[in-house]
């Protein structure tokens, strides 16, 4: 892994990078004499990571012994995009406080099978106030729909920059959110968020001096609004990114370029149990309406969406069995009941009785 949080416990949220050099790496590991590494907690296992420089491979951290083949992070690696998680969760907490809301739990959220799809919530029983984090530029169904509902009018959104089809169904809903970017150093980032000045400007900064605007009315789905509505945002909000107004195809191109490109920098690896490697980025995303077509909310999911959500559903529920996590075991097992019942028709019945035996797997004895 190339990544990791360093201090005295796994959840300091100060979050490094090995250097991929193997000079500059042998100088960070000098620098960092007697200081302790961990997995992070938000996308990691918590455990400890030590340093390997050698001569074969890129410089890297690593677990010890049997913890690597148990950490999902280890089998999911995406080399320095880790950092995003742990550093975004720490930051969000201290704003957070800073909005006297509580701390609250991060849950990190990543899909399988999506390359770019991750996602962090932190809730807190006592607070509706949740806070939602979309990392990347390529999103689930479910933070779509999450994006639609009443119920994420209450929360507060942070919004990858480059993730223009979340942005445009807040935008269409008039929810506020914060834009954000991580901005890459030698041997750690900088979370920036975009704020917004009265003059309609704005520039990246810290996300302490980030105060969220006042939600808007939704935009009428009827009639559809006109394609240039986006690039005249109100005086109080973020300006929009033009691609946010591009035509389906030409955003689609856009961002399956970035895919392709993060695919070929951070090679998906090999299953542990050396199965087949992923099938190409282009064939994996069920193609999707424009967000800002009025029928999109009442067109049925295709059969690749249901077939991807099964997939995603099974993944999460095996690897909370495989981790022993009771909590989140419980949380995948409804999820995947839910999913049963509502598309029993579409499972083969090989495929039902799999499903049927993993949920009693799951079940609590
Ligand atoms: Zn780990």
């Amino acid at each position: 892994m190339q990544t990791a949080v360093k201090g005295p416990t796994a959840d300091s949220g100060d979050a490094v990078f090995m250097p991929y050099e193997r000079d500059a790496a042998l100088e960070f590991r000098q620098e960092h004499e007697g200081v302790h590494f961990w997995c992070g907690t938000v996308s990691g296992c918590g455990r400890p990571l030590f340093t390997r420089i050698g001569d074969e491979r890129i410089p890297h951290f690593y677990h010890l012994g049997e913890s690597e083949a148990q950490c999902r992070l280890a089998k999911r690696s995406r080399g320095r995009l880790d950092i995003e998680p742990e550093m975004i969760s720490a930051e969000l907490k201290r704003w957070r406080q800073s909005r006297d809301l509580p701390e609250g739990e991060a849950v990190f959220r990543d899909p399988i099978d999506r390359f770019d799809a991750r996602y962090i919530h932190i809730s807190d029983p006592a607070s509706t106030r949740d806070t939602r984090v979309v990392l990347g530029n390529i999103t689930i169904t479910k933070v779509l729909e999450d994006a639609e509902s009443p119920q994420g009018r209450e929360w507060d959104w942070f919004v990858h920059e480059r993730n223009s089809e979340v942005t445009a169904i807040l935008d269409r809903q008039g929810v506020a959110y914060g834009r954000f970017r991580f901005v890459m150093h030698a041997t750690s980032a900088t979370l920036e968020v975009f704020l917004s000045t009265p003059d309609n400007v704005g520039d990246w900064g810290r996300i302490s001096r980030y105060v969220p605007a006042p939600n808007r009315a939704p935009r009428p789905l009827e009639p559809a609004p006109p394609v240039t509505a986006d690039l005249k945002p109100g005086p109080a909000r973020a300006p929009v990114p033009q691609r946010a107004a591009a035509s389906g195809p030409a955003r689609e191109r856009v961002d399956r370029d970035a895919l392709i490109a993060l695919e070929a920098q951070f090679p998906p690896r090999r299953g542990l149990d050396g199965g087949p490697t992923r099938e190409p980025a282009s064939a994996r995303r069920a193609p999707r309406p424009l967000a800002s077509e009025p029928t999109r909310q009442h067109a049925p999911r295709s059969e690749e969406q249901i077939a991807n959500e099964f997939k995603d559903a099974i993944a999460d529920l095996k690897e909370a069995l495989d981790l022993g996590d009771r909590k989140n075991k419980a949380r995948c097992a409804r999820r995947l009941h839910a999913l049963r019942k509502a598309h029993r028709k579409s499972l083969s019945s090989d495929d039902n009785r799999a499903i049927k035996a993993l949920l009693k797997e799951a079940s609590p004895s």
